[in-house]
């Protein structure tokens, strides 16, 4: 598709040409468009941009990475298809590990998202063989390897839905989300959520991690206040724009 730069939707439609691709190739899930799809709406309410909040939420993440025992990134096919190499030189940098987990698993998706992130330099990407389970999740859902996300102490779920988001941390696990919609389940089950674009925040949590390398933890990070103040904000620009349209 050739859209021109300055077209005010440049960003949002490419992002949806790589998903329309993703999704041909057979990376991503028909679900998958429509969860992208709902993530849009509230990123069109956030003005599309990175909220204090937000990178707040990925300083926090940043600094529950690097101080993590076994720090694991979970990946679905919506987050390879989007930033795969965002995702490696956060694995890099931490150095943390990389997991394809998916909700319509079959080893066809799952070999087609790995290749996509080695292609893009990852090495050893966990997942096609899974040896452990997420206790309370039926079967498919709940595979995982026990060199990662069984035994990860802090995992990134970016895009998680909320019942393996709860799984997780009932486990005791630390768990980051990344979801533009602070309503969620994920978003109110996880220890920080990152409400932002996800092709925003992996970024901003590398840029992080290199500046806190070598730093004690941060404090504990407040995730109820930061999605309030997000749910705040979001009703804040809907009040504007109503205002927009006068009284009546
Ligand atoms: P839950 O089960 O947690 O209540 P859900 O069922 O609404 O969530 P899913 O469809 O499982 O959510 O996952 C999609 C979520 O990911 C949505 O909440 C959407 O806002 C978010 N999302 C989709 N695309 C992106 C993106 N590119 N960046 C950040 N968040 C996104």
């Amino acid at each position: 598709m050739t859209v021109p730069k300055s077209h005010p939707r440049y960003e949002s439609l490419m992002k949806r040409d790589k998903l329309i691709e993703a999704y041909k190739s057979g990376m991503v899930a028909e679900a998958g468009m429509i969860a992208h799809g709902r993530g849009e709406a509230f990123d069109y309410l956030l003005g599309e941009e990175t909220i204090p909040e937000a990178e707040e939420a990925e300083m926090a993440a940043a600094s529950l990475l690097l101080h993590a025992k076994n720090p694991v990134i979970s990946v679905n096919g919506n987050v390879a298809a989007l930033c795969p190499e965002a995702l490696v030189e956060l694995a890099n940098t931490i150095p943390a590990k990389l997991e394809v987990n998916l909700f319509y698993r079959t080893d066809e998706r799952m070999k087609k998202v790995i290749g996509h992130l080695e292609e893009h330099g990852a090495k050893n990407v966990l997942g096609l063989k899974p040896d452990a389970h997420i206790p309370d999740l039926e079967h498919a859902r709940g595979l995982c390897t026990k060199e990662g996300i069984f035994t990860a102490d802090v995992i990134l779920v970016p895009l998680e839905d909320g019942d393996r988001a709860l799984a997780l941390r009932k486990m005791g696990k630390t768990t980051i989300i990344i979801d533009l919609n602070p309503l969620s389940r994920s978003a109110r089950a996880a220890s920080v959520t990152i409400v932002d674009e996800v092709t925003r925040a992996i970024p901003n949590i590398t840029e992080f991690a290199k500046q806190l390398k070598g730093q004690p933890p941060l404090k504990k990070f407040d995730n109820e206040a930061a999605l309030r103040r997000a749910i705040d904000r979001i009703t804040n620009a809907l009040f504007e724009l109503r205002c927009a349209f006068g009284p009546g």
